[in-house]
């Protein structure tokens, strides 16, 4: 699992310039779900080599009484689910008695902690962290979130003392099977989705020996293809369907995500698609996770109102419109074995390999289709095409004056290479090199 970055600290000290400098890596879609939790924000970050999630727990005043109230519930689970917690505290306004109450609880609170001093751009580092040694959270670590100083530095820190994982055990057999995420807002039905995926007569569902923890991996065969299930909706935890659902957790959703090649994104057709709906695709996206979208709860609805709702979709998920919908009934069973083939199609798309030459006899048989413009009295020339990765596939482009490319002649590229290479239910990325 992807580890959990929570920003914690007073209001101004710079936690959303650290969140947006962190998420912005890659053309990031911030995903704001704060329709579901109050003004947190969570996003995808990545610096170097390494994915994370970043927690933006919004701002602790000071001016609230007693610790509980002065960290929101919200926020305190952030920083429970969290795996690293970065105190920001405001180099430049030095210590404020704010600082000195969330110290005093993150010291109770057992998590990896890092005290971050900001904004010492200007200042000299060694002064401006020397206020903040009497918090007894360790070394300060001095940044400069704004001028983007020292911030790498920061997270390739934080993240290289984790300890290591402990693996979940699961058959050999499964390293390379499919792994699906089901993931929706709260009562979509989830829950009811997993277990008719399980509960097919044509699948079988392996234990896991050995396992120390509470697994949220489900191994298991369905016509000799082995899937992994990575369970958010808690259901293997809970002793029968009836049991309440335990508390929806947008971080284990998050990871999910991260976690999974394929996405099936539950939404309740009856409810229509929503702002969540919305926020969560956004992150399946910018996650690069391919995708499967199932609008449950289809039976019984009134002929009009499954108009409304298809209406619906072609208005507000254009912006996922290389997915593929299916229209299911979760609690009767129907559209779920459809739903698999999608699955399967999106999976063989993400982990497709293209040899160069085929990328690049490609590129070169759309360009003499459709030239790139001219800029500045010189054409833009692209040379070669290779593949820099999968889940999802990226197609990396080398060439000169790659950086004046319009926007429109890389949508055209990008629905030539998915039509010709046939790349179904999956985001494709484009990077584009100057040079070799
Ligand atoms: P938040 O309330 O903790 O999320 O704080 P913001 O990220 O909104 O930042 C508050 C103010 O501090 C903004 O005006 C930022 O431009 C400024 N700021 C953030 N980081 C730095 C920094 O590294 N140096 C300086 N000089 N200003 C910063
Ligand atoms: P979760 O919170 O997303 O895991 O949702 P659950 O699976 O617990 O389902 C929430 C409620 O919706 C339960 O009462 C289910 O019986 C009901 N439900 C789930 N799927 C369907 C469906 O396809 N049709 C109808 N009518 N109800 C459903």
């Amino acid at each position: 699992m992807v580890p959990v970055i929570a920003l914690v600290g007073r209001p101004n000290v710079g936690k959303s310039t650290l969140f947006n400098r962190l998420t912005r890596s890659r053309d990031a879609l911030v995903a704001d779900l704060s329709g579901l939790t109050r003004d947190r924000k969570y996003g995808e970050g990545k610096v170097g080599g390494a994915r994370f999630i970043v927690i933006d727990t919004g701002g602790i005043s000071g001016d609230e009484e007693g610790i509980d109230s002065l960290m929101a519930k919200q926020s305190l689970m952030a920083i429970e689910e969290a795996d690293i917690v970065l105190f920001l505290v405001d180099g430049r306004a030095g210590l404020n008695p704010a600082d000195e109450m969330i110290a005093d609880h993150l010291r109770r609170s057992e998590k990896s902690c890092y005290l971050v001093v900001n904004k010492t751009d200007g200042l000299d580092p060694d002064v401006a962290i020397s206020d903040f040694f009497g918090l007894g959270l360790g070394q300060p670590l001095p940044i400069a979130a704004s001028q983007n100083r020292s911030v790498t530095l920061l997270i390739e820190e934080v993240l290289s003392e984790l300890p290591e994982q402990e693996a979940d055990v699961l058959p050999e057999e499964f390293k390379f099977s499919t792994r699906i995420a089901v993931v929706g807002r709260p009562n979509v039905g989830k829950s009811t989705l997993v277990n008719r995926m399980l509960g097919e007569d044509r699948v079988v569902v392996f234990d896991q020996a050995g396992t120390t923890r509470d697994s949220i991996y489900i191994p298991y065969e369905r016509d000799g293809e082995p899937y992994i299930l990575i369970d958010t909706a808690g259901v293997r935890r809970r002793k029968n369907i009836t049991e309440a659902v335990e508390k929806f957790s947008i971080i284990k959703t998050l990871q999910a995500i991260e976690d999974a090649n394929v996405v099936v994104c539950v939404i309740d057709a009856r409810q229509g698609v929503t702002d969540q709906d919305l926020h969560m695709l956004g992150f399946v996206l910018d996650a690069g996770r391919s995708l499967v979208i199932a609008l449950n709860k289809w039976d019984g609805m009134l002929e009009e109102q499954k108009l409304k709702v298809k209406e619906q979709i072609q208005r507000r998920l254009e912006f996922v419109d290389f997915a593929r919908f299916h229209f299911i009934s979760a609690l009767h069973g129907s559209g779920v074995g459809e739903m698999y083939r999608s699955v399967d199609e999106a999976y063989v798309s993400a982990m497709a390999k293209w040899p160069t030459n085929r990328l690049t006899r490609l590129l070169e048989d759309v360009v003499a289709e459709h030239q790139p413009p001219m800029v500045n009295g010189r054409r833009i020339k692209m040379r070669y095409a290779h593949q820099g990765g999968s889940n999802p596939p990226i197609i990396v482009v080398h060439g000169n004056q790659l950086d004046n490319l319009p926007a429109s002649y890389k949508r055209y590229l990008q629905n030539k290479f998915r039509q010709v290479l046939g790349i179904k239910g999956t985001p494709v990325r484009f990077e584009f090199r100057v040079g070799d």
